[in-house]
């Protein structure tokens, strides 16, 4: 099975792939958000609550079957990818890392950047192999519409980006849909964050020119 063949990343939803399923979300004053019925698997290693979300099941490749929903990024997998610092697309290969660090893909502010961009950057966006990288740019629209390639050498794990619970006067959970940011694992708020995608901050950020990289890989036009 050839790797050029998978053009669907790994981190993304798949039709059928339901969010929330049997989530039974409970808030406590003390203990922030928990699950009624928690298990090992819905919280971190530093102890921040996931988003549940479904599996479809896997093809020979290992990879998730079903239409793709390109919009949606499935936690886990994200979370999988980024945490390990694997392909976000092939999930099969580390991320291609040099002398400079890891590479990573950037989209470009629309509205023009901060000096110094984007040096201490915070990303969701996982690292990639060097041919899915050339994938990415080719074929994914936000990227066409204007990105950096950056090799990282600090990639240090901030926190999560998810959705800011609060409870109402009755006791019932509420949502803040318009108000899902990263937020930090050393801020207390993060215990009433439902994550939906791991976040790193991106220090000793060189920018670099993928086309150079690709054509000396022999993956060049
Ligand atoms: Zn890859």
């Amino acid at each position: 099975m050839g790797q050029q063949k998978i053009v669907v990343p790994y981190i993304t939803t798949r039709d059928g792939e339901e969010l929330g399923i049997g989530s039974m979300l409970r808030a406590d004053p003390a203990r922030g958000l928990y699950y009624a019925n928690e298990g090992p698997h819905d919280r971190d290693r530093r102890g921040a609550l996931w988003a549940r979300q479904g599996h479809n099941p896997r093809d020979n490749a290992g990879q998730p079957t079903g239409e793709p929903l390109y919009a949606k990024v499935h936690p886990s997998r994200q979370r999988e990818t980024m945490y390990e610092l694997r392909c976000q697309i092939c999930c099969q290969e580390l991320a291609s890392r040099t002398s400079l660090g890891y590479l990573f893909l950037l989209e470009r502010p629309d509205g023009g950047t901060e000096p110094g961009w984007p040096e201490g950057e915070l990303t969701t966006h996982p690292p990639l192999c060097l041919p899915h990288a050339k994938t990415s740019v080719e074929r994914c629209p936000p990227l066409r519409r204007g990105h950096v390639a950056v090799r990282v050498k600090l990639a240090r794990l901030y926190g999560v980006w998810g959705l800011p619970y609060t409870t109402g006067q009755d006791g019932t959970l509420h949502p803040a849909h318009d108000d899902e940011r990263p937020v930090g694992y050393h801020d207390p708020r993060i215990r009433w964050h439902l994550a939906a995608q791991l976040v790193r901050r991106l220090r000793g950020v060189t920018v670099i020119d993928l086309k150079a990289e690709l054509a000396a890989a022999g993956l060049g036009r």
